[in-house]
């Protein structure tokens, strides 16, 4: 039998009570279905430095690097605002993308028909919304070098970033987002500054040349960033897939993902290269939220986004496409019949906590998976 293994990081506040629900599907999949997923747990964020006083432990990491998916909950907290800064809960997560080389940020901003109304925008503009947004995530102006703060002497400072960007990151950022195009609507648009920027003109060269000699059936756009935010909120449902760099990345998928309404409802996934031998990529899947302290404990976090993640582990990391289509049609069919977490409540609807939504979604999976 296949097996599939499957690390698990839940992490601190809401974030084990949201892997919880998880859990429940997993084990379901391979009761019924077979599926072979071997599951593993660590600590990650505060909890580990609880633990063993890092955010992540050598031996966690070593799990996580040797695992077919991680799967992350949340980390932080107030608890551990005061710890030192190379131990803070964040680290752990630093780590993971760093030495997983998780170079792609896969962020889908999807409207569930049942809740256009809660989106910003007018429902019309919404409803049915499925864009994915694949941002670079190990290059660029975050990571650039010099990047520093300087003491020009005379009472003033200069501080500098630096936007950097080689052929290959480009390359293969490009080529995550036109393979993933052709799984969709097999359309991709390149966003960045190319009318001020030098690295905005490389990038837009080299996703043209990517596009030309690998994926000429993938149908191209190119749109300046800032147009490509106005046009986000203007019209939404042009875009199929938009691959951008870092920083355009970051603050473009923030936009895309509140065009659906709650934080508690966004997934994501990262992923590296191809492994040469087994062409699996490394990956890690996440919720957008954090550890909501402030609901933590309390048993009513919505855990739509962690399942989400989970079925976009099944998706990219394992080709079950059949159970990612059911999952991801679950979560919209039980938000169809009303029942909602108090983070997306409804006049008229049915609130429910955190298990009670796990259970609607596994229930609904089941009779799909039939
Ligand atoms: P947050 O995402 O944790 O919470 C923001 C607000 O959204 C809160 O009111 C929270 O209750 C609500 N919310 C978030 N997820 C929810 C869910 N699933 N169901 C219902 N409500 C939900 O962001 P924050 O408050 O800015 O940060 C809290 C902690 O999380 C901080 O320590 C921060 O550093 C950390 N954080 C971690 C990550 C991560 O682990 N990737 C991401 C962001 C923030």
């Amino acid at each position: 039998m296949t097996t599939r293994s499957l690390f698990l990081l839940p992490g601190d506040g809401i974030g084990p009570e949201a892997m919880t629900e998880v859990r429940k599907i997993v084990a379901w999949m391979n009761d019924a279905r077979g599926t072979g997923f071997v599951t593993d747990e660590g600590l990650v964020g505060g909890s580990a430095y609880d633990a063993h006083g890092s955010a992540i432990s050598e031996g966690d990491m070593a799990k996580a690097l040797a695992a077919d998916a991680v799967l992350f909950g949340a980390v932080g907290g107030p608890k551990w605002d005061g710890v030192p800064y190379e131990v803070r809960p964040e680290a752990g997560l630093l780590r993971l993308r760093k030495d997983l080389e998780l170079f792609a940020n896969l962020r889908p901003a999807i409207c569930y028909p049942a809740l256009a109304g809660a989106s910003s925008l007018k429902p019309e503009l919404v409803e049915g919304l499925d864009i994915l947004i694949v941002r670079e995530l190990t290059g660029g102006v975050y990571f650039g070098e010099p990047k520093q703060i300087l003491d020009l002497g005379n009472g003033q400072k200069r501080g500098i970033d630096t936007q950097v960007y080689d052929t290959y990151e480009i390359e293969r950022i490009a080529s995550v987002a036109f393979e993933l195009a052709r799984t969709r609507g097999n359309r991709v648009c390149s966003m960045e500054k190319r009318n001020v920027m030098k690295s905005g003109v490389l990038w837009n060269q080299v996703v043209t040349e990517t596009h030309r000699a690998k994926y000429p059936d993938v149908k191209l756009d190119h749109m300046l960033a800032d147009a490509g935010g106005m046009q986000l909120v203007r019209a939404p449902k042009q875009f199929d897939v938009i691959v951008t760099d870092n920083l355009f990345g970051d603050l473009l998928s923030d936009v895309a993902a509140m065009l659906t309404g709650s934080l508690g409802m966004l997934p994501s996934a990262s992923l590296g290269a191809p492994d040469p031998k087994t062409g699996k990529r490394k990956a890690l899947y996440e919720p957008v939220h954090g550890s909501a302290p402030d609901i933590a404990g309390e048993g009513i976090a919505n855990p739509i986004a962690m399942i989400a993640s989970f079925a976009m582990c099944l998706r990219y990391s394992f080709e079950l496409i059949g159970d990612a289509d059911n999952l991801e049609k679950a979560i919209a069919n039980v938000l169809e019949k009303g029942i909602r977490t108090a983070d997306i409540m409804a006049p008229g609807c049915r609130k429910v906590g955190t298990a009670e939504m796990g259970d609607a979604i596994l229930a609904e999976f089941r009779a799909l998976s039939a």
